[in-house]
C-alpha cells in the first residue's frame, strides 16, 4: 500500500503515520524527521536547510524530491510506505507521480486530515510546551502563525490535485487519536 498522510502541522498525521505503519508493518517516511536528522548531523543539506527551517518555509523542491526519491527506492519500501510531510506542493505531488510511474507503482490513497486552525494552535502550542528542552525551532508562535499561511497557500492545493485523481479521502482530524486510527484502518480496508 503506498499511502500520503496529508494535513497542516499539528493535524495528527506523524502520529497516525507511525501507529498505521506499525499496524501494517509499512515504513512512514516524514520528509520533516529526515531533514531534522540531517540538520542534526550537520551534512551538506543539513547546512543548507537549517535557516529555511527555523523559520518555517518549504525547503527547495529538488532536495526533498531528490530525499524522497532514494528513500522510496530502498529495501522496506516494497511493500508500500506512508509519506508524511511530502508532497507539499503541487509541483512535488507531479514529481512524485513520474517516481512512482518509473517504478511502476502508483498511490493507492492519500488521507486528508481535517483540523480547525484555532485546535492546530492549540495543538502545537501543547507540544511546546511538553517539550521546553528540545523544543522545535520551527514551532516558536511567529514561526507556526507562517507555516501554516504556507500550508494554505502551497499546500492546501495539493488535496485538489489528488480529489480529481479520485484518491482523496478526508478524515475528520479532531476526534479522539484512537478514532481517527480506526477510521483511517475503515477507509484502508476498501482499497
Ligand atoms: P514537518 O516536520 O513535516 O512539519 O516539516 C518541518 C519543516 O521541514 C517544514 O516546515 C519545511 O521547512 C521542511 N519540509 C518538510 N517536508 C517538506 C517538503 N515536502 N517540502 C519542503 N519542505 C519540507
Amino acid at each position: 500500500m503506498n499511502l500520503v498522510f496529508f494535513g497542516p502541522p499539528g493535524a495528527g498525521k506523524g502520529t497516525q503515520a507511525e501507529r498505521i505503519g506499525e499496524a501494517y508493518k509499512i515504513p512512514q517516511l516524514s520528509t520533516g524527521d529526515m531533514l531534522r536528522a540531517a540538520v542534526a548531523a550537520k551534512t551538506d543539506i543539513g547546512l543548507q536547510v537549517k535557516d529555511i527551517m527555523a523559520r518555517g518555509d518549504l525547503v527547495s523542491d529538488d532536495i526533498v524530491v531528490g530525499t524522497i526519491g532514494e528513500r522510496i527506492a530502498a529495501k522496506d519500501c516494497a511493500g508500500g510506505f506512508i509519506l508524511d510531510g511530502f508532497p507539499r506542493n503541487v509541483a512535488q505531488a507531479e514529481a512524485l507521480d513520474v517516481m512512482l510511474a518509473a517504478k511502476s507503482l502508483q498511490l493507492d490513497g492519500v488521507i486528508e486530515f481535517a483540523v480547525k486552525t484555532d485546535i492546530l494552535l492549540e495543538r502545537i502550542l501543547k507540544r511546546v510546551a511538553e517539550s521546553a528542552d528540545n523544543r522545535r525551532e520551527d514551532d516558536k508562535p511567529e514561526a507556526l502563525q507562517y507555516r501554516l499561511r504556507v500550508y494554505e497557500a502551497e499546500t492546501a492545493p495539493v488535496a485538489k490535485f489528488y480529489a480529481r485523481k479520485g484518491i482523496l479521502k478526508t478524515l475528520d482530524g479532531m476526534q479522539e487519536i484512537d478514532a481517527v486510527t480506526a477510521d483511517i484502518k475503515v477507509f484502508l480496508a476498501t482499497l
